[in-house]
């Protein structure tokens, strides 16, 4: 009887138990309110949509949780994946010329974006870096992606100044996304680029209020000036590197998965078994060498992963 009328709201952060909720329609809209959960409803995550109802002391209730369009997992300390972020539109995989990339991280992120259904944009920083020497190797590792149907956006965080480039801009602007890639490649620079204001760091209210909260690494969703949503965390950063199985490898590389069943064996290893489809595929071209490559090294990857985590049961 006390609680005032259901509405929606965004979840924005979590902090075990309590979560803020960013009021999506009312008086309130826009304001964001420490909510608790009905113990009925399992694990919400940063992104979800939710039902919340006002509470007293300016906190709230939440009493269901919307659809969700999908799901960013990670593995917590002992390998279960754990959920940390819903809806979200775009992971936008940021590479440069130095560190140099690295094929099967590449592909590992790729894999991760298609077993979540989550497109993937393949973002180059750092072409200011682009020289005589390196230009080819990039060209050719850009167009085997764009090949494949992924996109490639190019930007320069270093020359955007403290606004984000037309590039950028364009990507971001009314999607929700997540960066991802190998330590400095530039993410936190272009990060910074769309948020060059802290004030609107939309998490940074609930930190106000001076709960004990305020050295959380949980997801956050940031309201970016220009329009759009960031969800940003240093997990969300690693996301994809994970255990994943070779059924999941199969599907996650989009040239092989239209192969998956026409191997003569059903057991097939596609290392070089007798009447392997994949094998074929990349003797006419079908299939990339480097992309084979990488495929191969994934699944032996994992095999040892499984192999150790095995021996440590
Ligand atoms: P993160 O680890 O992916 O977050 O990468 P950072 O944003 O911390 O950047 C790593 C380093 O690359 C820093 O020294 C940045 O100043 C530098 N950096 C970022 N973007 C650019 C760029 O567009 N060009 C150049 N030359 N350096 C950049
Ligand atoms: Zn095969």
């Amino acid at each position: 009887g006390e609680l005032g009328p259901e509405q929606e709201g965004l979840v924005i952060a979590h902090y075990g138990q309590q979560l803020d909720v960013e009021a999506l329609e009312g008086e309130h809209t826009g304001e964001v309110v420490r909510c608790f959960v009905r113990a009925n409803i399992d694990s919400l995550v940063t992104g979800d949509t939710v039902v919340w109802r006002p509470g007293k002391n300016e906190s709230g209730v939440i009493v269901a949780r919307g659809e969700r369009r999908n799901l960013l997992q990670r593995p917590d300390n002992f390998g279960a994946l754990k959920p940390v972020a819903a809806n979200i539109d775009h992971i936008i995989l940021v590479i440069a010329p130095e560190p140099e990339p690295h094929d099967n991280l590449i592909d590992r992120y790729l894999v991760a974006s298609e077993i979540t259904d989550i497109p993937a944009v393949i973002l180059l920083n750092k072409t200011d870096l682009i020289t005589d020497s390196n230009r080819q190797a990039i060209d050719a590792l850009l167009e085997r992606y764009e090949a494949l149907g992924y996109e490639v956006v190019r930007t320069s965080a270093a020359e955007s100044g403290d606004r984000p480039s037309p590039e950028v801009e364009r990507l971001v602007r009314e999607q929700t996304c997540v960066f991802v890639g190998q330590s400095g490649v530039g993410k936190s620079s272009i990060i910074q680029t769309l948020m060059p204001d802290e004030s609107i760091r939309v998490g940074a209210v609930s930190e106000s209020t001076g709960k004990g909260v305020h050295t959380t690494t949980t997801a956050k969703l940031f309201h970016l000036p220009i329009g759009g949503e960031l969800i940003d965390s240093p997990g969300i950063r690693e996301f994809g590197l994970w255990h994943m199985t070779p059924q999941e490898i199969e599907y996650g590389f989009r040239e092989i998965r239209d192969l998956i069943g026409h191997c003569r064996f059903r057991n097939c290893r596609h290392m070089g078994d007798p009447g392997c489809a994949i094998d074929a595929a990349a003797q006419t071209g079908k299939i990339s060498e480097a992309r084979l490559k990488s495929f191969h090294r994934i699944l032996q990857d994992m095999a040892e992963q499984q192999a150790r985590g095995l021996k440590a049961d």
